[in-house]
């Protein structure tokens, strides 16, 4: 069963203001003019903050979703008032026995797959299942544990919580936050924060290892911002990347009112291969798209939530929960429908002879 059309939402349907509204023509991933509506009328459904309806365009070359007119550079910090990330790092409260034994399992798993010294962790093998291996990888985001000297660069750091789990594991660590109110709490961490990936005042080749996570679907001009980071890492360096699937299921089953659109703060949507090519035109090889570490489940109960817009009833989360089971058994086959891609890609050894 598809959504066609949503319950009873009570955002306000305000205008997003009309000077800062940008027009592209054509896509901000290929530059190809070639298009088609996919969803229109879209509103910020998730938290209720940006004014506006948007609507969402195929690019018919490389697949990619964008939004035509989207805001602004000038104006976009409209849809991030109170947005989530301005939450300071959790501060652990009281944990339960079983969580503390989980975080050891996988701690554990960490140290002995990617060389971290992480604790609280058990002592001696620890064997996770494949998914909960995946999860765990997820968490370092594929990086093992850093060499003397090695840097780290977070772009989107958001408070910094990642990051200071990563200087612990032996990084030296950067990061990149736009939002004021975020990088000031990155900041009480003792974190190095800059506000812009493209004026940043750091070398050619600093870098071992850069990552986004979910961050490069808010970015307006993405193909400027991986250039940037291919400049920044070192030959061999490895830049790694999550961002939500235009193709999910998820997509095609809530339509408008799928978490991943987070409408109008993701201006661009891919796909497994529309994400491949922005990362070879930059110039990075070795693309690799790691497999899914996330079942559909989580995605499945917030967009249900967003389209009934109130909670769900047991018996529609029961419901949901099966309809979830079900997406995942088939992006086990088909992996390019999974709700996130989540990609590792490499700077060439030769490229500083580019
Ligand atoms: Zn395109």
């Amino acid at each position: 069963m598809r959504l066609d059309r949503i319950d009873a939402i009570d955002t306000a349907p305000a205008a997003w203001p009309s000077h800062g509204l940008e027009a592209l023509g054509a896509c901000p991933v290929c530059d190809h003019a070639g298009r088609e509506p996919l969803l229109a009328d879209l509103r910020d459904l998730v938290f209720g903050i940006g004014p506006g309806t948007w609507t969402l365009w195929r690019c018919t070359a490389c697949g990619a979703g964008y939004l035509d007119p989207r805001p602004d550079r000038a104006t976009i910090g409209l849809a991030y008032a109170g947005y989530y990330t301005q939450e300071a790092a959790l501060t652990p409260g009281r944990v339960s026995a079983a969580r503390t034994r989980r975080l050891a399992r996988r701690n554990a798993y960490l140290n002995q797959r990617w060389g971290y010294a992480l604790a609280p962790a058990l002592t001696g093998p620890v064997h996770l299942p494949p998914i909960q291996q995946r999860r765990a990888d997820r968490v370092v985001r594929s990086l093992p544990a850093a060499r003397a000297g090695e840097r780290l660069l977070d772009v989107g750091c958001g408070n910094g919580a990642w990051l200071d789990l990563m200087r612990a594991g032996g990084w030296a660590v950067w990061g990149v936050e736009p939002d004021a109110q975020s990088a000031a709490r990155a900041a009480e961490l003792g974190l190095s924060v800059v506000p812009d990936l493209l004026t940043a005042p750091f070398p050619d080749q600093h870098f071992d290892a850069i990552t986004l996570n979910h961050v490069i679907e808010h970015l307006h001009d993405p193909g400027a911002a991986l250039a940037r980071c291919y400049a920044l890492l070192k030959p061999g360096g490895r830049l790694w990347i999550a961002t939500p699937n235009l193709d999910a299921l998820g997509r095609v089953r809530f339509g408008p009112a799928w978490r991943g659109l987070e409408t109008p703060r993701h201006l661009v949507l891919y796909t497994a291969s529309s994400l491949r090519g922005i990362l070879a035109a930059a110039g990075f090889e070795s693309i690799e798209r790691l497999p899914p570490t996330d079942p559909a489940r989580g995605m499945f109960l917030e967009s249900a939530r967003i389209a009934r817009a109130r909670r769900l009833t047991w018996l529609a989360r029961a419901r949901v929960k099966w309809q979830a089971w079900r997406a995942d058994r088939r992006v086990s086959r088909a992996p390019e429908c999974a709700e996130e891609s989540v990609v590792v890609a490499v700077r060439g050894s030769f490229g500083e002879m580019r």
